[in-house]
C-alpha cells in the first residue's frame, strides 16, 4: 500500500502538489469512492484510481529527455558531486531513472534519462548503430587533416575506433558524428591532433535531436514519436 499522491505522481503527469489539489476538489477516487485525502493509502496493483473518473494508466517505464547543462556527471549517485538526477522533477523521484549513456561533467546537450533497460542497452550499443552528434569547439583551428582522420578512423590507446563524419562548421567549430562511445572519445580523438576541446554539446542521438525550446537544465518527457526516432 502506498499513499495516494504518491503512487499518482509516480506517473509523471501531476506533481504531489497537484493531487493534493484534486483531492480537495474531490477528483480522485479510489474503486468509486472519492479520496478525501492525499495521504490515503492505496495499493496501485489492486485499486482503481481514478483522477476526473478516469483510470488512471500505469506507464510502464518512463523516458525523459534532458538538456545536460555543465557541472553535473552523468551517474545516479556521487559522494562529492551534483548528479544529472538532482535535475528530475521531483514526481518522478520514485522511479529507478538513470542515465542511457555517459557524457563528461563539463559536457552540455542531449541526455537521455530511462527506467527501460533495454532501450538504454539499444542506444549504446554500437551494433544498434545509434549515432551521436556533437557540436565542438577547439582551440586551434579545426583542419582537413583532422576530417580525413576522423574518417578513417582514429587509433586511440584502448584501439582504433569506428568511422567518424566531422563537419567543418567555422575556424574552431565542428559537427562530429559517433557510432560508438568511448570514454572521453570527442576529447581523445582531437587529441591525436594537438587539439583541445574548449566545448563539447551533444546535439542528437539518432535521429533525436535537442529541441531548441527546452532550456538548459529542464527535462521532459519523450512522446511515442520520439522515442520511435530514438530507436
Ligand atoms: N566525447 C567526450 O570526450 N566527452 C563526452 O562527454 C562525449 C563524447
Amino acid at each position: 500500500m502506498e499513499r495516494i499522491d504518491k503512487i499518482i505522481a509516480s506517473q509523471g503527469l501531476y506533481s504531489r502538489s497537484d493531487v493534493k489539489y484534486l483531492v480537495k476538489h474531490k477528483r480522485v477516487a479510489v474503486d468509486g469512492e472519492a479520496v478525501t485525502s492525499s495521504s490515503r493509502k492505496a495499493d496501485p496493483e489492486a485499486s482503481v484510481i481514478t483522477i476526473d473518473g478516469k483510470p488512471l494508466i500505469f506507464k510502464k517505464q518512463v523516458y525523459l529527455m534532458l538538456h545536460k547543462p555543465q557541472g553535473y556527471v552523468s551517474a545516479t549517485e556521487d559522494k562529492t558531486q551534483p548528479t544529472v538526477l538532482a535535475l528530475v522533477p521531483q514526481a518522478y523521484k520514485g522511479r529507478e531513472l538513470f542515465p542511457a549513456g555517459r557524457l563528461d561533467k563539463d559536457t552540455t546537450g542531449l541526455m537521455i534519462l530511462t527506467d527501460d533497460g533495454v532501450l538504454a542497452h539499444n542506444i549504446l550499443s554500437p551494433r544498434k548503430h545509434v549515432q551521436k552528434v556533437y557540436r565542438v569547439e577547439l582551440d586551434i583551428p579545426v583542419t582537413k587533416e583532422m576530417q580525413e582522420g576522423f574518417a578513417a578512423g582514429v587509433a586511440l590507446n584502448d584501439g582504433v575506433c569506428k568511422a567518424a563524419k566531422l563537419v567543418i562548421l567555422g575556424e574552431k567549430t565542428a559537427e562530429v558524428t559517433l557510432q560508438e562511445g568511448r570514454y572521453h572519445q570527442i576529447k581523445r580523438m582531437f587529441g591525436c591532433f594537438g587539439a583541445k576541446v574548449v566545448s563539447l554539446h551533444r546535439l542528437a542521438m539518432g535521429n533525436l535531436y535537442l529541441p531548441v525550446d527546452l532550456p538548459e537544465g529542464e527535462c521532459r518527457e519523450l512522446t511515442a514519436e520520439e522515442l520511435n526516432r530514438l530507436q
